[in-house]
């Protein structure tokens, strides 16, 4: 089995984002691997563990978007590249769409696509949908449990979470499905992952490499804004017993409304 894991470097779950001049930032906050990212890894490092193979980590961004893919090594990916081009700063999800398909198909025999549910930054949840549709392969999404993969009859099945319930879908390889949280925990990077992954040699995938010119995104964000600053009043109720205080905050929680 060869599997793709797509992982986005993303500003830490705890960082304030501002806006500042109609740009988006979230100040010096750390970067991290995309939390659901990491259940996408586990996905993908179960299914080698059951059927053999290697998992390549693929992450589209700056050189700092390397940490992102040395954390998936150290968590047990045998390969990791990074595409990285100028050209591409900016891109709308469908480019990073068209980058991930590319070097999906340059990597070449993948049978397993696998991705988190979306993007802590981004919040678009379309990336895995989209590279699916490049590559014309089945896209399984929110995906919780993969029940089946047979690799001599090329078929996966799995199962959804969804509002309601569960959902049994089965789909063709080569796939592609994104993971959510009740797939289960992820596993934290061992220290001999984490030695080996600091050693990795990570190659970097321009455009031309992928065979690409540059991609033209058809969605631009041009305002965005911060939502507007609540006012919170702070009081302190004082009472001689636990009893007085308890009916004091009654009263003035149905006075607000609240009850
Ligand atoms: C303020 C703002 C608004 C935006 N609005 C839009 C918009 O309306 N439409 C639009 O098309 N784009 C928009 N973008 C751009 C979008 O965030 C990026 O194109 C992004 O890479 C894809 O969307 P996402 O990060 O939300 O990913 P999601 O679709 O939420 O990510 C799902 C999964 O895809 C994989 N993935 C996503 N990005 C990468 C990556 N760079 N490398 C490897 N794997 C990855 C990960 O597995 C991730 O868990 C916006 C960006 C900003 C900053």
């Amino acid at each position: 089995m060869k599997i793709v894991v797509c992982v986005k470097q993303v500003p830490d779950s705890a960082a304030k984002m501002t806006v500042e001049n109609g740009q988006v930032s979230w100040g010096e906050a750390p970067l991290v691997i995309n939390p659901w990212d990491e259940y996408a890894v586990e996905a993908a490092l179960v299914q080698k563990e059951a059927h053999g193979g290697d998992v390549i980590a693929v992450s589209l961004g700056g050189e700092s978007a390397k940490e992102a893919l040395k954390h998936a090594l150290a968590m047990g990916c045998s390969e990791a590249v990074l595409i990285s081009d100028p050209a591409l700063a900016g891109a709308d999800s469908q480019a990073v769409a068209k980058a991930l398909a590319a070097a999906i198909r340059k990597i070449g025999d993948v049978d397993l696509v696998t991705f988190g549910r979306q993007a802590i930054d981004g919040d678009m949840g379309v990336t895995a949908a989209q590279t699916a549709r490049i590559l014309g392969w089945p896209a399984l999404t929110l995906v919780s449990r993969i029940s089946q993969l047979d690799s001599s009859s090329r078929t996966i099945q799995v199962e959804r979470s969804v509002e309601d319930g569960r959902q049994v879908v089965q789909g063709k390889l080569p796939a592609v499905i994104s993971v959510v949280k009740d797939f289960g925990e992820p596993r934290y990077p061992s220290f001999m992952g984490i030695r080996k992954a600091s050693r990795a040699n990570i190659p970097t995938w321009g455009l031309g490499d992928l065979g690409l010119a540059a991609p033209v995104s058809v969605v631009s964000w041009p305002k965005v804004e911060n939502p507007p600053a609540r006012e919170i009043k702070t009081e302190i109720i004082a009472g001689s017993s636990a009893q007085e205080i308890a009916e004091q905050l009654a009263d003035k929680l149905l006075a607000e409304k609240v009850l």
